[in-house]
């Protein structure tokens, strides 16, 4: 299959890629190594291991370019575009809100409009546990409502939704939104906090603990996302969302001891107060994604943990900005 992924050179993108080219599939991904949540050269160093296969191509561009865009989907003849491209992070969007609209809908709605044109109407999209907002409900599940986001990102990605709904209903696109869960493991986001947490606690140095460390969230490990997407290739379907999470929940205190616990560090924490835009507890049922695509989370949080501190050892004796992050603002 010829599948066009947005955003492939991120956290998300490069993993998914990768898996795709093993099994075979051509790749176009289509990224602008965009510097203002994190620096290019760890999107650049991701790229680095797809060029190795000859089914990759990458294209540097902006996804709210819709003739480039068009364009590509006709000249390669795309079946399927996996829509990642965004920026992510709740704390930045309350920041720049309009930033955040302008990439995660106005970008969104610049890819199905080039879909359209090109004849292309399969879209399987990322979307985010964030759109829940402070529902009361035990577990998230797909029918719960969904418009009370409390923060920018989580409205922006909610919007992605309705704007992808428009063109099932008009054009008779067919959707996939698949509702992330906080997704952890290599390569990820350097302002991620599994991430700053590892590198603090390991350098000695203070972290910042939001609240009162009661927080909940129900991290996924990246392999088990890719899993994810993988599965929702196979079911074709009119539009559908799904939530997409590990297999159990872990507060912010009980994070932070199993990073210690594998470092075999103290942290030093500094108590701040709740971040305004964070959610207080993610925690999804999965059991639409287990019952209509088969997806069986298999990556425990703590083996996960382990997986990261490993590839953070092996990226350390490469000198590469591992903690650098551009807009300073992104936080976990
Ligand atoms: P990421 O920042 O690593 O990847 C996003 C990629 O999109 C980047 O490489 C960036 O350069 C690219 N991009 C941004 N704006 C672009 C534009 N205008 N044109 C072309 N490319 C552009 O983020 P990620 O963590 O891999 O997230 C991928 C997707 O998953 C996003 O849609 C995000 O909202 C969603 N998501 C992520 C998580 C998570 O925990 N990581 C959770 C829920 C949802």
């Amino acid at each position: 299959m010829v599948i066009l992924i947005t955003g492939g050179a991120g956290f998300i993108g490069s993993h998914l890629s990768e898996q795709l080219l093993q099994q075979g599939h051509q790749v176009v991904c289509i990224d602008n190594l965009d510097e203002y949540i994190y620096c290019s050269a760890l999107k650049r160093e991701n790229l680095s291991t797809l060029a190795q296969y000859d089914n990759f191509m990458f294209i540097k561009g902006d996804i709210r370019d819709k003739a480039a865009l068009q364009q590509l989907l006709v000249d390669y003849q795309c079946e399927l575009v996996i829509h990642l491209a965004a920026y992510a992070g709740v704390r930045p969007s309350v920041m720049e809100p309009e930033k955040f609209f302008e990439i995660n809908v106005n970008g969104t709605l610049a890819v199905l409009e080039a879909m359209r044109k090109a004849g292309v109407r399969r879209m399987i999209m990322a979307s985010s546990s964030s759109v829940y907002g402070n529902s009361t409900a035990r577990q998230f599940k797909e029918t719960d409502a969904a418009d009370q986001p409390i923060s920018p990102y989580a409205a922006s990605k909610r919007a992605a939704e309705l704007v992808a709904y428009s063109y099932h209903s008009l054009h008779q696109f067919d959707v996939t939104c698949l509702r992330l869960f906080t997704v952890f493991g290599p390569r990820q986001r350097p302002e991620m906090a599994i991430r700053k947490f590892i590198e603090r606690i390991q350098a000695e140095q203070p972290i910042d603990v939001y609240g009162d460390g009661q927080s909940i969230r129900n991290y996924t490990y990246i392999s088990d996302v890719v899993n994810a997407f993988l599965k929702a290739m196979d079911k074709p379907t009119g539009f559908d969302v799904y939530n997409i999470a590990g297999p159990t929940t872990t507060s912010l205190l009980e994070t932070i001891e199993v990073i210690e616990k594998q470092v075999g560090k103290q942290s030093q924490r500094t108590y701040k107060p709740e971040q305004a835009g964070d959610m207080r507890q993610t925690a999804a049922d999965i059991s639409k994604a287990q019952q209509e695509l088969g997806y069986f989370p298999q990556v425990e949080f703590e083996e996960g943990i382990s997986r990261v501190i490993d590839w953070m050892m092996r990226e350390s004796s490469k000198q590469l900005p591992i903690g650098t992050y551009v807009s300073g603002r992104a936080s976990s």
